[in-house]
């Protein structure tokens, strides 16, 4: 296990940053979103997560995209995966699958039931994130026990290679705590958890105050969490996104950026005011000492590089990006 390495060789920003796709639906998104994922990957990212469709609902898709991501950039790709609903012999068979396309490092998610189900009832073999992230573990060990290489001048001989492992096995976490969270307390013991099965790598939920992540940082050192914990950051350019995300997400949105787009009807400045706001929110996570940066794209790279550039991140700056403007 590599864990998160922030020493990135020279052109990768500072402190580095990382995006999170899903996969397209179409035709038309699909060619939409290889065009985004060329430049997002002129940043030189950390890696680039693809999300995983509740119930695997997109598991084909969003192997697509992984391979398109091993196949046609230097991207580490990183494949969420969510267990909820699994018995162990499907969530076994699927990491293995991820593993056999080459993709070694993933976020591990419990997931949500399907809408209507009793949350609180037990659904599959795999109740917890800490549970999947032991599989994967697992899974990767039983399927490459150990590796073998030739002797320099000793024919015939071989030694046993360290066991290759999964490079990053990430995690959620939640600074506003999550939905059903018994309270914030109850979120950092279960993020610590995962730390202890074998996740090295947190990455949070949407939040909108930088004291928010902030403090549950804090509370997460205080309760013996020790892995990176990745802020997500994500630049909403539209009152109805910014609505939805409060829906999807239960984090109430900030009212200064919910009042600014609403009253706002031109769509460039509702951009600049998303980015703005995106980009401060950044910058103070950043100063509060972050190890990095995850961006929520929605498949999109012009809010999200708008962002990098007003941050000074965008050096030596990507073919095609203007400097302090909406670029598209
Ligand atoms: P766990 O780590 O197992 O639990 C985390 C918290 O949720 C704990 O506080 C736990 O007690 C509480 N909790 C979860 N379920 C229950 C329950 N039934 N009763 C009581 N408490 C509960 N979802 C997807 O489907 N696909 C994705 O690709 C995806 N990507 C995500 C990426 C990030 C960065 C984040 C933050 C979330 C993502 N999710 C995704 C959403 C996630 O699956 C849900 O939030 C899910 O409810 C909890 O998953 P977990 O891995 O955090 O669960």
């Amino acid at each position: 296990m590599t864990g998160y390495d922030p020493d990135f060789g020279d052109f990768r920003p500072t402190p580095p940053v990382s995006f999170e796709l899903f996969p397209p639906r179409t035709d038309a998104a699909a060619l939409a979103l290889g065009r985004a994922i060329d430049r997002l990957a002129e940043v030189d990212p950390a890696f680039m997560s693809v999300t995983f469709g509740a119930g695997g609902s997109s598991r084909d898709r969003s192997l697509t995209v992984l391979r398109h991501l091993l196949e046609h950039t230097d991207v580490e790709p990183m494949a969420h995966l969510t267990c909820v609903g699994s018995s162990h012999a499907e969530a076994n068979r699927l990491v293995r699958e991820f593993l056999d396309a080459g993709v070694t490092s993933f976020l591990a998610l419990r997931g949500d039931p399907p809408a209507g189900a009793d949350p609180d009832a037990g659904i599959g073999d795999l109740e917890s994130a800490a549970e999947l992230v032991q599989l994967i573990h697992r899974v990767q060990e039983e399927r490459e026990p150990f590796g073998q290489a030739g002797v320099p001048g000793v024919p015939g001989g071989s030694r046993i290679l360290e066991r290759p492992r999964p490079e990053l096995v990430a995690v959620a976490a939640y600074p506003n705590g999550h939905p059903r969270s018994r309270g914030l307390d109850h979120d950092v013991d279960v993020l610590l958890a995962k730390e202890v099965a074998g996740s090295n790598l947190a990455i949070t939920q949407l939040f909108w105050r930088a004291d928010d992540y902030l403090g549950f940082v804090e509370r997460a050192r205080a309760g013996g969490v020790t892995m990176p914990i990745l802020p997500g950051v994500m630049p909403v350019t539209s009152p109805t996104r910014l609505a939805r995300l409060q829906e999807l997400t239960g984090v109430p949105a900030p009212e200064e950026l919910s009042v600014a787009l609403a009253i706002e009807p031109d769509a460039d400045a509702q951009f600049e005011l998303g980015v703005d706001f995106a980009a401060r929110l950044a910058d103070e996570v950043v100063a509060g000492g972050a190890p990095g940066l995850h961006l929520y794209t929605f498949n999109r790279h012009e809010a999200v590089l708008a962002v990098l550039d007003r941050l000074g991140l965008l050096t030596p700056a990507p073919a095609g990006i203007e400097r302090n403007t909406r670029t598209s």
